[in-house]
């Protein structure tokens, strides 16, 4: 086998191409390996619109990059012909190694996607010798491909979650399956609140679903996306997630004990204290701070021992047992709670959870587990790490795919 038989190999040329030159230029740095491809004189080509066979009506050159040949960037070479068919007229080919538009090769880009499955993109961009805007281009084609060919027939039940693809700013609304335990992402849009949901309507229809099967969707407690929820997905109980309510107390501690710190000196490590979650490990200090809190007379002391009552109704065993415990909680915060503003955080999150105490309730009679929602956090982390260095709200729903949704082969051939 002589040299252009193995490289012709590596390339997967198929007649009429073949390999008809090679040269390494070596004033380069990296070094490029330069291979030069051609179609058999008097070939005939087929139309890109119906494959018919037509001769050559012109030729222009291309230039597409391949994978690296060991430490030399490989580059390949051909005149493309343009067909010109009775019916369609003259239209470039497209050549059966690189997809239409790319000045890539397939190659290298199935080999970029399987890193791009593994890192971020700006680390393999480093790796494959590219700028990461390029690599994201082609990322960007293969997963909106496969997000093309999603098919969410049998989806019943689906939750919903915001995100900000910056800090503060750029939100994306992520809709899941709840009945899939791996990779359950079905759509990622921009923006937060209803809009969102009559788009992820539309795309559930577009992709074999049918929006009167919806039984249960679960979300947080913004008003926007219940009432759109409500209206788009007519026979679908509405569940708040449990994890939602911790975070609205969570949130309302957390602003009594910044206004109380300003008139008070707090214990630094009671910040991260309250921040935790209920049942999560706390340093010494952080335990110390919270004994200390529990033996006060603060006002985020009541704040905090109104959210951790929370847990109490979270172990009711039954819709009847969280019903009682829920009235019996508003009644035992209104009795704790001090008329100074300070608390108003508090009675905010008090009247939320009075507001949609149906929809939590609904929780003890679903069937789904409410720990799906809140394990999304964790793909929010990892997809802002994969996306760092051109982070944007289409790079960040493009990763979200990428890592939760249920996207098959990627590369896999048109
Ligand atoms: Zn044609």
């Amino acid at each position: 086998m002589d040299t252009n038989s193995v490289l012709t190999l590596g390339l997967g040329l198929t007649p009429p191409w073949r390999l008809v030159g090679q040269r390494l230029d070596t004033d380069k740095q990296p070094h490029e390996l330069h291979l030069e491809v051609a179609a058999e004189r008097g070939s005939l080509f087929p139309c890109p619109t119906c494959g018919k066979s037509c001769k050559a009506h012109d030729f222009a050159e291309f230039t597409w990059r391949h994978m690296n040949f060991f430490q030399h960037h490989c580059y390949i070479t051909a005149k493309v012909p343009r067909t010109d068919c009775g019916e369609h007229g003259v239209l470039r080919i497209n050549v059966p190694w690189a997809r239409d538009g790319s000045r890539f090769t397939l190659l290298f880009e199935q080999a970029a996607m399987m890193l791009v499955r593994e890192m971020p993109v700006l680390a393999a961009a480093r790796i494959i010798e590219i700028t990461d805007k390029r690599l994201w281009r082609i990322v960007e084609h293969y997963v909106g491909r496969a997000v093309e060919r999603l098919d969410l027939s049998r989806v019943t039940a689906v939750g919903l979650d915001e995100t900000a693809a910056k800090r503060g700013h750029s939100y994306v609304t992520v809709f899941i399956d709840l009945d899939r335990a791996n990779k359950p992402v079905l759509f990622v849009t921009p923006g937060r609140g209803k809009e969102t949901v009559a788009r992820f309507r539309a795309f559930l229809v577009e992709h074999g679903g049918t929006p009167d099967r919806i039984a249960e969707v679960v979300c947080d407690m913004s008003g926007a996306f219940v009432a759109a929820v409500g209206e788009t997905f007519e026979n679908a109980a509405v569940t708040v997630d449990w994890f939602h309510v911790v975070q609205l107390f969570t949130k309302a501690v957390d602003e009594v004990r910044r206004a109380e710190a300003k008139q008070n000196k707090l214990p630094k490590a009671l910040r991260w204290a309250v921040l935790k979650r209920a049942d999560g490990r706390l340093t010494d200090a952080q335990a110390t701070a919270l004994a200390e809190l529990e033996a006060s007379d603060l006002f985020t002391a009541i704040a905090w021992r109104i959210k951790e009552k929370l847990r109490w109704i979270r172990q009711a065993d039954s819709v009847q047992a969280a019903r009682w415990r829920i009235t019996n909680f508003q009644r035992h915060a209104a009795e704790l709670l001090d008329p100074d503003p300070i608390l108003d955080p508090v009675r905010k999150a008090l009247a939320t959870v009075q507001t949609h105490s149906k929809r939590i309730l609904q929780r003890w009679s679903s069937s789904h587990s409410n720990a799906r929602l809140e394990g999304l956090n964790g793909l929010f982390q990892a997809a802002r790490a994969r996306a760092r260095g051109y982070r944007n709200i289409a790079t960040f729903a493009t990763i979200i795919y990428l890592i939760a949704a249920p996207l098959g082969d990627l590369v896999e051939s048109t």
